[in-house]
């Protein structure tokens, strides 16, 4: 773990929850908020490792007094112990929500079965990932993992992060059309926020006007 946060009320919306935030991610998008989770490893720069045990007493102390955890990242599913660590903490008695850019399809289809709540950033229309993400194919990564949420019945929000120079007016319409055919029904845009990001984008201060999702899905938010 590179870092917990003790109470959280927006790492999932509505739920008192403790945060725990997973080490590593394989892609790079230039609005990342945690790059100092990026590398696989926790260093000197940025993070703090956490050990699970001192987790584990920590919630053990909160039993009855928070909902939920929320794994985040970083990118939770590249960890191996990811779905061991979702049972320990249902065995303590509390919901689980799990953060995800879909990278790793399988292991999220499998942590389906044992979670409440997905968190699943979608960066762009499919095809077009690799300018946000730096890789190769990583649309068709987050797609397929997108499809084992939809069919897993399992509650969720889908948040797009929005900056001009990394999606055009454009790109937002037709990554709509996207969503909305795949049956996406909850979808919200995050505005971009400059505060602990690497100086690779300017500061946004609007949204833009034009866009406006109303209606078109069961519930639709700019936050
Ligand atoms: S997928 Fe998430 S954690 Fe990874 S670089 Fe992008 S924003 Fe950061």
């Amino acid at each position: 773990m590179g870092g917990l946060t003790r109470l959280s009320t927006c790492d999932w919306p509505g739920q008192l929850a403790a945060t725990v935030f997973c080490q590593g991610c394989a892609w790079d998008c230039p609005y990342c908020h945690n790059p100092g989770l990026r590398p696989a490893r926790a260093s000197a720069r940025g993070s703090v490792l956490v050990s699970w045990g001192s987790v584990l007493a920590f919630l053990s102390s909160r039993r009855g007094l928070l909902d939920a955890v929320v794994f985040s990242g970083g990118e939770p599913t590249l960890q191996p112990a990811l779905l061991e660590a979702v049972e320990e903490v249902r065995r303590l008695g509390f919901r689980v929500g799990l953060h995800t850019a879909g990278m790793n399809p399988e292991p999220l289809r499998q942590l389906l079965l044992s979670i409440d709540w997905l968190g699943f950033d979608v960066k762009a229309p499919f095809a077009d990932y690799a300018r946000i993400t730096g890789v190769q194919h990583s649309g068709e990564r987050a797609l397929a993992s997108l499809r084992h949420l939809l069919a897993s019945g399992v509650e969720y929000e889908v948040r797009t992060t929005w900056h001009p120079d990394l999606l055009s007016l454009e790109d937002l319409y037709r990554l709509k059309e996207e969503l909305r055919s795949l049956g996406v029904a909850h979808y919200v845009i995050q505005q971009f926020r400059y505060q602990g990001v690497r100086p690779l984008l300017p500061a946004v201060s609007a949204f833009p006007p034009l866009f406006d999702c109303s209606g078109e899905f069961q519930r639709f938010e700019i936050r």
